[in-house]
This record gives structure tokens, C-alpha cells and sequence, in this order.
């Protein structure tokens, strides 16, 4: 039997109403926030992956899904969708209606890491994106945002991680003061982290090993490095959440694994679950669409991780499944066409009506209905067809009602 490729999955009925949910919740939310959306493609050519998130990336060295297709051109499954949007942003020139934009987008990523609980190889985001806005404000907005979410959600165990990633002009000498932290400690880091330490030395100070956690508590931070701009701005975002009341800590370990951000970063973590704490993350990148060919225009953003908030969702919000109004009981192979009828009629005036196509007894076709918690039975025989009138049955109060077979559709319509 063909089965699924490893970190691939299927997200069957009665999971798929959760995700249905959550978009619903979060589109409308997204909606009041003044954000627009916008659909993206999910293959690219490498070069865009390649030239934001950064060549030296967990994400471009060894997660893309990358291949040459049929014509010879390199493309990529898109690992996030950031980048896809900056490109639409630029591309479209929407910046020239509007510099302030306000985008969202929902869908597939892809990158190829190791399978466990929480992490896939293709995962969902809800992406939102805010282009042509500077002030630190939208930051909190985005945050803001955020939490409401999970309050709308009823996911409560979450705490909002923000940190500021400096910029151009601090961040320099940051690195170089952590490059020396990491080269006084090489032998106690785990491998992958004593390989990136040169290259990508903040991605060491996220690593998950336990060993490098220890090691990395006492690593410089960011904040004494930060340049009177950086710091005015970030202290801009704290007093913001404060004045709203909105919970956070400042995590100096925490870094995206993307290039392109800068100054306020953000985190949302939840004690539900475990390892894969990280339910969405962003920030500013300010430089990133101008790096890509457009205008010089700051942005900022935010990604949730779909399935991991599917699984946490799944444990407040009790299982969500339309049933019918009315299940359409047949009896004789020769009615069904003429039912069929009457359900398709159903249909099209919004009544949601399920029929038995295998010409049972009445007795198992009730017991369908009873499992599919149909609200509704109608019952139609040769003897109810001949005395033109067929027997609705209320399936919670148990009551039983002749109604005509003439105008049945409106007559049944009416009793529900
Ligand atoms: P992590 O540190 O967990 O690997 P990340 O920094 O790679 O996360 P981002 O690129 O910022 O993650 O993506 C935003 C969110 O997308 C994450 O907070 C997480 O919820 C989700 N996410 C990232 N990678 C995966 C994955 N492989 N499977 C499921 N969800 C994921
Ligand atoms: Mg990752």
C-alpha cells in the first residue's frame, strides 16, 4: 500500500472542523485589524528564498525542498511566505497605490527537517504582513493581535517572548562580542552549533541542545549592544504592552532564524506543547524589501503555526460537526429517484438533507440517522407514497408528524 511521504500528513474529518475554526476566527479578526488577503504561489524561484532568509540559514542550507524542473529553472516549495509577499508587494508596485499595506495569507510551507510532534514537512501558517509603517507601535499592534486571538481561541497557557534584534548599525558590534562568547566555549556546544558559530552566530543562541542552553545563559545580550535608536524603540514597545496590559517578558535568547529581521522580534510560547513551544514568531524586517529590489519601506510581521495551534486548540474547544437537518428515510429501490428529488431541493433552499442510497430496512436506515445526529427523519414507503403523505419524525423529542406529499418540499421545510 502507498502511504504518506514522512512529515507529510492528512488532516481527516472531524480534525479538519478545528482548522475550519480557527481560520474562520482568525480571517474575521485579521478583518477588523484592517488587513487584506492575498493569494501567493507555492513554488518560487530559489533565489528569492535563497537572497532573504539568508545563505547561511538552517531554513537555505538544508531544509528547502529545491529541484530543477522541466525546463531547467531552479525553484523552491516556499519555506515560509514572507518573502513570497515581499515580492508580490514589490512586483505589483502596491506600494504605489498605498505604501501602507496590511496583508494576510494562509497556507502550505514546506521545508524538509526531522518529523517529531509539532514539526512537519509541509505545515500550515497564517501569515500577516504590515508594509510602509516605522513606528514600533505596529509592532504591539501585531502582538496585540496576537493575544487576542488565543483569548478568542480559549487557548490561555501562552506568553508573548519579544526581544529587539538591533539593526545595521548595532547589531555588528554585537556579533562580534557573542563570535568571541562562543569561541572561548567551542568544545562544550553541540555540533551543529559549533559549525553555524561563525557563520550564523545568533542561531547558536536559540539552540534547543540543553548543553548549549547552559552555556549560552551568560552570552552577552542584545540590549547592551543596542544603539540609542534600537533602545528608544524598544522601550517604546514595552511601555505599549504594559499600558495594554498585555503579559511578556524580555528573552534575550531569543533570535528568528531568518536574516532578515531586525529590532523588535517576537515569540509566542505555550506550556501546552512541550519541546515545539512556539505557536508564532516575527518581527521587523526593515531592510528586506528594499534588499529584494523594491522601494526602501520598513515592515513588520508575524507567522502562527497552524497545526501546532490546531493541537492546542483541540484541547479547549469541544469537537465542532455540522449535522443534518433532516436524513431522508427510503424504503424500495423503485422511490429513490423521486426522493433524490426532493433532497436536491433541499439542497438548493439550504437545508442540509443526507438520503440512503443502499435500499435498507428502516431499521438500519434509523440507525444511520441516529449516528449522524440527523435532527430530522422523513420517512417515505410505498404506503405513504400511495396515501400522499410521508411521516416526519423528530429525532430529539421523539414526535411523529404526517405531512403532505404534495408541496412536500415547503411543508417539510416549514416543520423544521
Ligand atoms: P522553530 O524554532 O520551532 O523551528 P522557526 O523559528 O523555524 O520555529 P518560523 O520560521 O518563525 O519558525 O515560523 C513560524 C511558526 O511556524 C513557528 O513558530 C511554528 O509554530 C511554525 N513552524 C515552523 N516550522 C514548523 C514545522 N516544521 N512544523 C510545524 N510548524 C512549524
Ligand atoms: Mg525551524
Amino acid at each position: 500500500m502507498i502511504q504518506l511521504i514522512k512529515g507529510f500528513k492528512d488532516i481527516l474529518p472531524g480534525e479538519v472542523e478545528i482548522w475550519q475554526q480557527i481560520e474562520k476566527i482568525t480571517v474575521s479578526l485579521l478583518e477588523d485589524f484592517g488587513f487584506k488577503e492575498i493569494r501567493i504561489p507555492i513554488m518560487e524561484h530559489t533565489e528569492l528564498f535563497a537572497r532573504s532568509i539568508g545563505e547561511d540559514t538552517d531554513i537555505v542550507e538544508k531544509e528547502m525542498y529545491t529541484f530543477r524542473d522541466r525546463s531547467g529553472d531552479l525553484v523552491t516549495l516556499r519555506p515560509e511566505a514572507t518573502a513570497s509577499i515581499c515580492r508580490a508587494y514589490i512586483q505589483h508596485k502596491l506600494f504605489a497605490k498605498e505604501p501602507v499595506q496590511k496583508l494576510f495569507t494562509i497556507g502550505p510551507m514546506f521545508r524538509c527537517e526531522k518529523p517529531q510532534k509539532g514539526r512537519y514537512r509541509q505545515f500550515y501558517q497564517i501569515n500577516a504582513e504590515i508594509f510602509g509603517v516605522a513606528s514600533p507601535l505596529v509592532d504591539v499592534e501585531l502582538i496585540v493581535l496576537l493575544t487576542t486571538l488565543f483569548s478568542r481561541l480559549s487557548v490561555s497557557d501562552i506568553k508573548a517572548h519579544i526581544n529587539s534584534l538591533g539593526c545595521p548599525e548595532c547589531r555588528p558590534g554585537f556579533k562580534a562580542a557573542l563570535t568571541d562568547f562562543l569561541a572561548s566555549r567551542t568544545e562544550n556546544l553541540c555540533s551543529n552549533c559549533a559549525r553555524r558559530k561563525d557563520r550564523n552566530p545568533l542561531r547558536v543562541l536559540d539552540c534547543k541542545v540543553p548543553g548549549c542552553r547552559e552555556e549560552m545563559a551568560e552570552s552577552p545580550s542584545l540590549m547592551d549592544y543596542l544603539c540609542p535608536e534600537c533602545l528608544q524603540d524598544f522601550e517604546s514597545v514595552k511601555t505599549n504592552l504594559e499600558a495594554l496590559n498585555i503579559p511578556f517578558v524580555v528573552d534575550k535568547r531569543l533570535v528568528r532564524g531568518l536574516d532578515y529581521y531586525n529590532r523588535t522580534t517576537f515569540e509566542i510560547q505555550t506550556g501546552s506543547l512541550g519541546a515545539q513551544n512556539a505557536v508564532a514568531g516575527g518581527g521587523r524586517y526593515d531592510g528586506l524589501v528594499k534588499e529584494l529590489g523594491g522601494p526602501d519601506m520598513p515592515a513588520t510581521g508575524f507567522a502562527i503555526g497552524f497545526d501546532r495551534l490546531a493541537e492546542i486548540v483541540r484541547l479547549n474547544i469541544p469537537e465542532y460537526v455540522k449535522t443534518p437537518d433532516i436524513f431522508l428515510a427510503v424504503l424500495g429501490k423503485q422511490n429513490q429517484s423521486l426522493v433524490f428529488e426532493w433532497k436536491c431541493a433541499l439542497g438548493i433552499k439550504g437545508v442540509k438533507a443526507e438520503m440512503d442510497f443502499s435500499g435498507r430496512s428502516l431499521k438500519s436506515q434509523m440507525k444511520r440517522a441516529d449516528k449522524m445526529k440527523a435532527k430530522h427523519v422523513l420517512i417515505v414507503g410505498d404506503n405513504e407514497i400511495k396515501e400522499g403523505s410521508a411521516i416526519l419524525r423528530n429525532m430529539v423529542t421523539k414526535e411523529q408528524v404526517s405531512i403532505p406529499i404534495n408541496g412536500i418540499v415547503e411543508n417539510v421545510v416549514a416543520k423544521l
